[in-house]
């Protein structure tokens, strides 16, 4: 059938269904509007994360002809950009674009759903998400603070950070002030580096101002427009630390509950497409600004030595296994069994596909 002959069709028996309809149900009820607010922990319209919220609620607008309707606000906007799971929680607003491990001190597990130092990267927590027990595990966890979870974006591995000293052995993380969140942090202190804690605003100054050594932040797109090669010298790779950090969206569990069926499953669309949106993007994206980052700005690209990922990777094990013994809960000891289990099995499979075709590839 040609295209032309096609859409006469349809129109033809879109036009006999509407006239049907118009006959028997002469009132036209309206479908009740949505209009939610989503509170970030970005900046407001922030690259790739901000935007990908906004962009997020734009989808959600489109799918839905209208119906639901989603403001979006950055961090200190509505409320403060780590205060995102309360808020949501209780119930304020109604739903949130943040990433799991900020709520480590309220909910431990919550960092395996974010970024685990020496685990899974990108493909493979997707993987563990939609195909495996992931996502299964998130939910049964945010269930218990009344929040349902979704996956909704990935940096993909990140870079190991900006370093105003060279690394050449695990000695010198000795005295290290680095700023690094999460696990990744607990790490480095275990190499005698101490962790710091600065928001994204302030980590230049205090880079540049030597109160820190040291940096991570995301991947040279980012890292780049945060214009960190202005005060350290030193770029390192791998992101050991954030093999593939996942971003989240959460919803208040009471409002999601009150959706119509259709307007959930919009919802879970558009998280999908957000999840695989802001991967392409980072993906697309770094290796432009990483040359940019050598050629133009004369950085020094370095790979961390063997010998240092070997002994962070040891650290990293104890840091893992030292969260699952404290949280009382159970639940850490739940998620990280697991997911040990998938990343052992995919690993498996990855050494005969992804590493091998890498193999072929660099031959
Ligand atoms: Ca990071």
């Amino acid at each position: 059938m040609k295209r032309r002959d096609f859409i006469k069709k349809v129109g033809v028996g879109v036009a006999a269904a509407t006239a049907a309809t118009a006959a028997k149900a002469p009132y036209v009820i309206a479908k009740k509007k949505y209009f939610w607010k989503m509170v970030t922990t970005w900046p407001p319209h922030f690259p790739v994360l901000g935007e990908g919220a906004d962009k997020f609620a734009k989808w959600v607008e489109e799918l839905s002809d209208g119906r639901m309707k989603i403001q979006v606000y950055g961090g200190g906007e509505l409320v403060p950009a780590l205060g995102v799971f309360d808020a949501v929680r209780s119930g304020n607003v109604e739903m949130g674009h943040s990433a799991s491990y900020y709520w480590a001190g309220k909910a431990p597990a919550a960092q395996f759903f974010a970024a685990v130092p020496f685990g899974m990267n990108a493909q493979e927590v997707n993987a563990w998400f939609y195909g495996g027990n992931g996502w299964k595990l998130w939910k049964e966890l945010y269930a218990s603070f009344g929040l349902v979870p979704f996956p909704a974006g990935n940096t993909g591995v990140q870079m190991g950070g900006w370093f105003n000293k060279k690394i050449n052995s695990i000695d010198d993380y000795k005295g290290l002030k680095m700023r690094i969140p999460g696990l990744g942090g607990k790490v480095i202190a275990k190499a005698g580096a101490t962790a710091v804690l600065v928001a994204g605003g302030e980590i230049y100054t205090n880079l540049e101002r030597g109160v820190i050594d040291a940096t991570e932040w995301v991947g040279p797109y980012h890292d780049y427009l945060m214009g960190f090669y202005k005060a350290a010298k030193y770029y390192y790779y791998p992101g050991w630390h954030e093999p593939g950090t996942v971003l989240e969206i959460m919803i208040n569990k009471k409002a999601w509950d009150k959706l119509p069926k259709d307007l959930q499953a919009i919802i879970t669309t558009a998280a999908a497409r957000s999840n695989i949106w802001m991967l392409s993007e980072f993906e697309a994206k770094n290796e432009y600004y990483l040359e940019k980052l050598v050629k133009e700005h004369h950085v020094q690209l370095l790979k961390f030595p063997d010998d240092v990922l070997k002994s962070l990777k040891k650290h990293a094990k104890e840091a893992i296994e030292e969260l699952v013994e404290k949280d009382k809960t159970g639940f850490s000891k739940k998620v990280y069994t697991d997911y040990m289990k998938f990343f052992n099995q995919i690993e498996k499979w990855h050494k005969i596909s992804e590493n091998a075709y890498a193999h072929a590839l660099s031959l």
